[in-house]
């Protein structure tokens, strides 16, 4: 039995105004209200997150950022400080997405100043990493996901704050398309994550990191990707904006 709770992220992406997070979120409160050892959140877009705050308080659903910009505040159109995050309520936030990554440019040296901020405000980073399809066929997989994770974390080296860290493993080519990796194609990527980690905590403190795979997890392929070892919940996309199909997932890693 795994030291680590289960953790299950619902990422919301651009999806859903107020009314139908409100809708969703009350249903979803309802279905995950019986099932224990499990840590479930909600990661919506930005203008809904207060109402969402609203619909949460006092469950344990956690309510998650989907990114955030590194300054406190300042003349930054368009973007949403940690500071404001933590004062809706939240208390994760999703940094270095593949959409982050890949739609808007986003690089390491701005992905590991965003963690930074947001260990420096009381945000749990969900670290997200994974390689491109080009990159897996052409055997980069490893270098690709250890330097994510070094650059990511460089603003950080050797903080003592890192055990409140989640990493969320997510293959670019399995986000969006219906096509997961396998649990042992997963399990070998997260068993190196963790070996990474080892090396750069110390491998008591690596043992509570919570590494997360994403990929098109759905309700039928979620137990079997959980039972891995070093597989310590999911980031969801798709499947995360019916509550049903959530609930399931998150009953999956309930065992
Ligand atoms: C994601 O957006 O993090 C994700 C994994 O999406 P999906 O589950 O839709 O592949």
């Amino acid at each position: 039995m795994s030291e680590r709770t289960p953790f299950i992220v619902g990422n919301w992406k651009m999806y859903k105004t107020v009314l139908e997070a409100r809708e969703a979120l009350t249903l979803l409160r309802a279905a995950v209200r019986d099932i224990n050892g499990v840590d479930c959140g909600v990661a919506p877009p930005f203008p809904v997150l207060d109402a969402c705050a609203g619909v949460l308080a006092g469950s344990h659903i956690a309510l998650v950022g989907q990114n955030l910009y590194p300054e406190d505040e300042g003349a930054f159109t368009g973007e949403v400080s940690a500071p404001m995050l933590k004062a809706v309520g939240a208390n994760h936030v999703i940094l270095g997405h593949s959409e982050r990554r890949h739609l808007f440019g986003e690089d390491d040296a701005l992905i590991a100043r965003k963690v930074k901020a947001a260990m420096e405000h009381g945000l749990v980073p969900i670290l997200c990493v994974g390689e491109t399809l080009e990159q897996r066929e052409a055997d980069e997989t490893v270098a690709v996901v250890t330097s994510q994770l070094s650059r990511g974390l460089a603003e950080v080296k050797g903080g003592a704050e890192l055990s409140s860290l989640v990493v969320a493993y997510e293959p670019v080519w399995a986000i969006g398309t219906g096509l997961t990796a396998t649990p042992g194609q997963a399990q070998k990527v997260h068993g190196l994550i963790r070996d990474f980690l080892g090396d750069f905590l110390g491998p008591a403190k690596a043992a509570h990191i919570r590494i997360q795979y994403g990929g098109s997890v759905k309700p039928g392929n979620a137990a079997e990707l959980l039972a891995e070892p070093d597989i310590d919940g999911a980031l969801v996309g798709g499947a995360s904006l019916d509550p049903d199909s959530f609930a399931a997932i998150v009953e999956a890693a309930a065992g």
